[in-house]
């Protein structure tokens, strides 16, 4: 495997579930164990009940895009990748749910407000795969 130059993520206690799930091939996301409302980013407490009780929960890998950003000007680690681009996906468990990801798969100009997508595991190093997003 080449090298991988770009940032990784650091998995700390409130992380660490998501990003396992992610090296398994599986999207996890928070859940509040009182109100059952999903959240991410991962963190300790539920922005609508206050309740700190929450657990891992897969979720179906389906979105469609909310809003996105063509990058056409990397920093030197992306200079290779561009123009790419980077997403607000609104999952498909929670009309406000959602995550940034890369979409790959399709042309930048054929990216479309509420496109449906998917989410696959880009295994960029032994320990580490990110999420993404490709057409669905
Ligand atoms: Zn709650």
């Amino acid at each position: 495997m080449t090298q991988y130059d770009k940032p990784l993520p650091h998995p700390n206690e409130e992380t660490r579930g998501f990003w396992e799930g992610c090296n398994r091939g599986e999207l996890l996301m928070q859940r509040c164990t009182d109100c059952c409302t999903f959240r991410f980013f991962p963190r300790p407490m539920c922005h609508v009940c206050n309740s700190m009780n929450a657990e891992w929960v897969k979720v179906s890998g389906k979105g469609k895009v909310f809003s996105w950003v063509v990058v056409r000007q990397g920093s030197p680690s992306f200079a290779g990748d561009v123009p790419y681009v980077v997403a607000s996906v609104q999952l498909a468990e929670q009309d406000d749910l959602r995550m940034f990801g890369n979409i790959e798969g399709c042309a930048p100009e054929d990216i479309e407000l509420d496109m449906p997508v998917e989410v696959f595991f880009d295994e960029v190093t032994e320990e580490v795969s990110l999420p993404k997003w490709k057409p669905a």
